[in-house]
């Protein structure tokens, strides 16, 4: 069912880079790509609930501009998981502005999960994967030792497929910044960057996750990073910070654990 016409559609899309004074380098492909993208998710969406987002205009700025914003610190041919990618987002958007990436998206819904499959193949984006399953299970070593030396830590990365593996982690609205730290840093490789996708009231959170972040291994002041000049609103922060160190064995914790006492 098509819910926006390709040219109304498109109309939309601009006026959302011109009302953020951002520049719109998307090509007709991509144009045509997110056309299709909006009214899948829109019809979709009448099925199970994959986004509180109802109308076109909203999934155009709420989810499809939105999602392509942190594209410019995403370095070429990266391997980038998204953590809690729910209706693919960041995840499809940036798989089409950016061919090079290799994106994996993990939800632990699989109906999300398969709804990002099936939509990357229907958009054609055979730049995306997508695992099913908890970012804090995947990454969890099995009874860590109490004390693990930091040269044994790249020996325990290699035995779990996930761990230490990604050059980019990302997440957008999925726990805040301490919690969403010890969910996503595991999956980063040392000299791996870490994006947050943040807004403006929740600002404090960058100040109350350095302790996490020393201890997960990453430097723990992030860096904050306003994606567009106009003050609006509801207005974007980025918090990138990158991975010094392996992060010890310890982490993640159980969930319970993690939600229960924020490093
Ligand atoms: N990133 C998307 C979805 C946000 S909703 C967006 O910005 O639109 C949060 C999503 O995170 C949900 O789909 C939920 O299933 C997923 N999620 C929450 N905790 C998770 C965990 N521990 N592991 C994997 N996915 C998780």
């Amino acid at each position: 069912m098509e819910f926006i016409n390709r040219q109304d559609h498109d109309t939309l899309l601009r006026a959302t880079f011109e009302k953020y004074k951002v520049k719109c380098e998307l090509s007709e492909r991509m144009f045509d790509i997110f056309h299709k993208m909006t009214n899948r998710l829109l019809e979709e969406n009448e099925k199970y609930n994959l986004t509180a987002v109802r109308t076109p205009e909203g999934v155009i700025e709420h989810h499809i501009f939105d999602s392509i914003l942190p594209a410019s610190l995403i370095p070429e041919g990266a391997h980038v998981l998204d953590v809690g990618s729910g209706g693919g987002f960041p995840s499809l958007p940036l798989a089409t502005v950016r061919p090079d990436l290799k994106i994996t998206a993990l939800d632990s819904t699989e109906k999300k999960t398969e709804y990002i499959k099936s939509t990357a193949e229907i958009l054609g984006l055979n730049n995306v994967s997508v695992i099913c399953g908890r970012a804090e299970e995947l990454t969890a070593v099995e009874k860590p030792a109490e004390r693990i030396k930091h040269s044994e830590l790249t020996a325990i990365a290699k035995q779990n497929p996930y761990r230490e593996s990604f050059d980019v982690v990302i997440a957008r609205s999925v726990a805040s910044m301490a919690t969403l730290s010890e969910l996503c840093v595991p999956f980063l490789k040392v000299g791996g960057k870490f994006i947050a996708m943040k807004a403006e009231k929740a600002l404090h959170e960058a100040k109350e996750s350095e302790n996490a972040l020393y201890l997960l291994g990453c430097v723990q002041k992030c860096e904050i990073i306003k994606p567009y000049t106009v003050d609006l609103e509801s207005d974007k922060l980025f918090f990138v910070t990158s991975k010094r160190l392996a992060t010890p064995a310890k982490y993640p914790r159980r969930y319970n654990q993690i939600k229960k006492k924020p490093l």
